[in-house]
């Protein structure tokens, strides 16, 4: 297993955008056009986010800004460019939460161009948390738009489901977005986007969907999203572990972020979390060898790929 990698970004309570790109472990590296297009994408992903907190925006607006950029993507394994599944279709779930409470989640959508548009929607406009395969009319009245499920399916990962097919391994399986921000009034929000795993059977949930395991956000501790083994992370409970161990044991983000990645290491996971505190350093952490993320505060931003 890989070691843990932890960064930090900001500090005090200044506004803060962390963004990822999916953990994991690449068997072959990146090619340099891979490598300059991913930075080029995660630096789109980082002035959309940030741009809306630097003109006094909400943390929700500007997680909401950035996952949608991460989708519009094909680098990254949500919306645009998403995995297939073992049918070669593209299957896609998103989760939003606020740092008072408010959340929503869809899982299993075919057709939303932006899936956690749809996941704000059913925050904004429904009763609900979470819907699995919203329908056409319900899509249609929340006002979100929809494109044919080939725009989802580039020609990459076609290639990728029938390596994956050929020769399974299941550490190149993995890939999500996500996005955490703290905003000037000191609210934070949290949302992840992800077409799932490689290979996935139709029908399979990961965490991503699922408040509490792939996203979580509280103003008076921490605003969360994951990336790794879906499994794991929803058997650990992992981004609301996170925001536990720092309200009731008084640990650090950081501290707490390692322990909830060691737990997902012990229980044969892996994958990775970016996380900022209602104060101080936000946090990117890993400890499948790769992620993809980003940080931007007013001082700049900084890639990694
Ligand atoms: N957690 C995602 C899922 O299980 C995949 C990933 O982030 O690698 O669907």
């Amino acid at each position: 297993m890989p070691e843990t990698v932890l960064r930090s970004f900001g500090q005090g309570t200044e506004p803060l955008l962390i963004v990822h790109g999916g953990a994991g472990h690449r068997s072959t590296p990146l090619t340099e056009d891979g490598t300059a297009s991913a930075h080029a994408a995660l630096e789109r992903v980082l002035a959309a986010g940030h741009a809306v907190l630097a003109e006094g925006g909400s943390a929700v607006d500007a997680v909401i800004a950035a996952v949608r950029e991460l989708e519009d993507a094909p680098d990254f394994n949500a919306g645009h460019g998403a995995a297939l599944t073992s049918s070669g279709t593209a299957e896609l779930d998103a989760s939003v939460m606020t740092g008072d409470g408010a959340s929503g989640a869809v899982a299993g959508v075919r057709t939303v161009r932006n899936p956690v548009t749809a996941a704000r929607a059913v925050m904004d406009q429904s009763e609900h948390v979470l819907f699995g395969a919203p329908t056409e009319a319900q899509l249609a009245e929340w006002g979100v738009e929809t494109v044919d499920p080939d725009h989802f399916i580039t020609e990459k990962r076609r290639r990728e489901l029938a390596a994956f097919q050929n020769r399974p391994d299941p550490m190149v399986q993995h890939g999500t977005v996500g996005a955490v921000a703290r905003d000037a009034s000191g609210h934070v929000a949290a949302a992840t986007s992800t077409g799932g795993i490689v290979n996935q059977q139709p029908g399979r949930i990961g965490d991503t969907p699922l408040v509490g395991a792939g996203t979580f956000a509280d103003d008076a501790t921490v605003a969360v999203s994951c990336t790794g083994t879906g499994e794991v992370f929803i058997t650990e409970v992992a981004a609301h572990s996170v925001h536990a161990r720092v309200e009731l044991s008084g640990a650090g983000a950081d501290e707490a972020t390692v322990q909830v990645l060691d737990r997902i290491a012990a229980r044969n996971g892996m994958g990775g979390i970016i996380v900022i505190p209602a104060e101080g350093a936000g946090l990117a952490a890993y400890n499948s060898g790769d992620m993809f993320y980003g940080a931007a505060t007013a001082a700049g931003s900084h890639t990694h790929v």
